[in-house]
Order: C-alpha cells, then structure tokens, then sequence
C-alpha cells in the first residue's frame, strides 16, 4: 500500500485568474479549433465540444440541431441506435458532426461494419469519426482493441477511453488513438467513486494526460465533471483539446425522452450507461456479477438546446476575454488556477 500525497484538484478547487486584456468584447473571440490528427491525419474544424454518447445526450435529433445551428459541435451518438437507422442517419448532412460510437463487444463492431456496408450505396457522409468508449481503459484487452480499431479503421478519426493518467494516455496513443478521453468517476450520474472507491480529480486529470498526449503529438477530450459554464473553460484552461458533456446537455427537445410532469413542474428522465434502467433498457437488466455504476435522476425541462448553447459557448467566450485570449487556442496558454479554500469552495459551491 502507498499513499501519494501530491496535491489533485477538481474544477471546483480553483478559479482562473483574470489577466490584462486588449478584447475589448467577446464577440471577438473565437473558440473553434483546427486540429490535424496523430494516427488518422483527419482534420477538425469547430468548437470542440462534443454530447457525450449517452441516452438523452448522444442523438440524432442533438446532432441535426447541432448542424442546423451550424455551431461546428458534435455529438457521440449512443451505440444502441439499430443498424437502419444509422444507415439512415449517415446518409444525412447532420451525420457530419457525428460520432460513431461503440463499445468493446464484438455485435458493436459486427453493427459498425453492417452499416458500413449498407452506406457503401448512397453515401453522403463517410463514418470517419469513432468513439470508443468503456468505463475502465486500463485493461491489456482494451489496449489491444485499440489497435485493432485502429488497423481497420486506419483513415478514421480515433477517441478511446476512459482513463486519467498520463502513463495510460501515452499508452493508448501509441496503439492507435488519436485522441484519448479522460474521467473516470466524474460524471454527473455517475456512481463509480461510491460503488468502486476508484477516481481521480477531472481537472488534474485532465492537466497530467493533456501534458502526456502533447508530448507525443496526440490529443485529450474531458469526459465528465462539468456542470456549470465555468468548468468548460476550466477544462480548456487545464490543457483539454475537446470537453464532453452530459448532463449541461441533457433535459432538452433534443434529449428524445418524453417530458413528465410532477407537481406542475417539467422534468426529463437522465441516467447514467450503467445504471439498472440503462441496463434494462439495453441489456436485459443488470448482470448477476456486476453492480450498477450509474444512477438515474430527473433533470428539469430546458425546452430546446439552443439556449443552453448560447450560455455554454457565450460562457467561454467570456473567458477568453478576462484572460486576453483572442482565440480558445491560447486559453491555455492564458490560464493560471488560485487554488480557492476549502470555506469557499463550500460557500460559493461551483456558481
Ligand atoms: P457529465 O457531463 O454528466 O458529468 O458526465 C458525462 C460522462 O459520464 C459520460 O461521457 C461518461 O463518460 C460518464 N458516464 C455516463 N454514464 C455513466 C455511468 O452510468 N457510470 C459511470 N461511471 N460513468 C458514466
């Protein structure tokens, strides 16, 4: 047993400093990024903000807004959409800022390969964007399945997580992903840290893997832990070239849940991929040898998610602004954290 007593921290334990600035408005900065990938050697261009793969999020109705609004965002599609659909759905403009994801078992790959086949006709967005995504990165079998992914997938556009080291993100990137994605335990329905113990604070996670995937050309995506605008460009400011989120997302027109009401109030269901309801939903309940590790709750109805939008991107902006950075590329560059105290912390909460 070892104990490390290196300071970690979580968006909530800092502020970013305000620095003298030229931009006189926000309307001046810009926060979409290109990016040229290690491995794939596609390009992106855009907000880097992605709607986490998860019911309620990760939709096709999230990604037809998204591209109607042409904000350049992009959505992880849940993977339990059926192979017609997806067919469907890639034959459309919208699919442009979508990703395909899958987890690791095999029907996941047969189903990618099926839809690839089918679009092969009448193709009008290639899937040249996947996620890979499962709760614990850590595994030689993962690793493998990366590389895998990656030999099929050569031109593909490649994130594969979850993990929060930098050994593991150098990992990953040297088996083939272009972009690692990094939290394990922060989400917003998450039960990980409750049900396992296992965790690591987002924002030190996202400091360590962002300084191990630069160094050998690769990229990070904070997966999970924001739940205010603030945390966005705290993830940005800590390294992140993309940040995911879930619940910021959830509760909307887009969510594809029906809206129920209780007490005169509108509320949309939320849950987390491993909870009991997702796993009744998608799996046949939960398997005997396993615990859930997700929860489920009611998040109030937010009618469409433009007006979140504008909060989130307007959120951002705002930051870049207080530290001088005329583009989200150098907010990095731009930040530096104050720790705030605990009292603080607990008075001010993340608002
Ligand atoms: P949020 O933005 O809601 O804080 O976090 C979203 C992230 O939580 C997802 O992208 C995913 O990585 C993670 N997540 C989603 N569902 C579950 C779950 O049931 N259990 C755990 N441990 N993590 C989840």
């Amino acid at each position: 047993m070892r104990i490390e007593e290196d300071l970690k921290l979580d968006f909530k334990d800092v502020l970013i400093r305000p620095k003298r600035s030229t931009l006189s408005t926000r309307k001046d900065v810009d926060i979409s990024r290109s990016f040229k990938f290690k491995h794939s050697k596609e390009k992106f261009e855009g907000v880097p903000i992605v709607a986490a793969n998860m019911d309620g999020v990760g939709t096709m109705d999230m990604a037809r807004a998204f591209h109607k609004d042409g904000n350049g965002l992009s959505v992880a599609l849940t993977k339990h959409y059926d192979k017609d659909v997806l067919v469907e759905f890639f034959k459309s403009k919208a699919a442009a800022n979508a990703w395909y994801s899958i987890g690791t078992a095999e029907r996941d790959l047969e189903k990618l390969q099926a839809v690839l086949k089918d679009l092969k006709k009448e193709v009008v967005t290639p899937i040249n964007r996947i996620c890979l995504d499962v709760a614990n990165g850590y595994s030689q079998a993962f690793i493998d399945y990366v590389k895998t992914i990656r030999d099929l997938f050569p031109n593909c556009l490649l994130m594969a997580g979850n993990v929060v080291t930098g050994e593991m993100t150098e990992e990953l990137i040297l088996s083939g992903a272009d972009i690692v994605k990094v939290g394990i335990g922060p989400g917003s329905v998450c039960t990980t840290r409750k049900m396992t113990g296992i965790g690591y604070p987002q924002l030190s996670a996202v400091i360590e893997c962002a300084d191990a995937a630069h160094g050998l050309g690769g990229h990070v995506c904070s997966d999970g832990g924001c739940t205010v605008p603030g945390d966005i460009a705290k993830a940005f400011g800590g390294g992140a070239d993309f940040v995911m989120l879930g619940g910021m997302l959830s509760g909307h027109d887009e969510s594809e849940m029906k809206v129920i009401e209780k007490d005169g109030e509108k509320f949309v269901e939320f849950y987390g991929m491993s909870s009991s309801t997702a796993m009744d939903k998608h799996s046949g309940g939960v398997a005997n040898y396993r615990a859930s590790e997700g929860k489920t709750v009611h998040v109030p109805y937010r009618g469409s998610v433009e007006n979140t939008l504008q909060d989130v991107l307007g959120g951002l902006r705002s930051t870049c602004t207080y530290v001088g950075a005329k583009r989200l590329k150098e907010l990095s560059k731009r930040t530096s954290f104050i720790r705030v105290s605990q009292q603080l912390n607990t008075v001010f909460g993340n608002g």
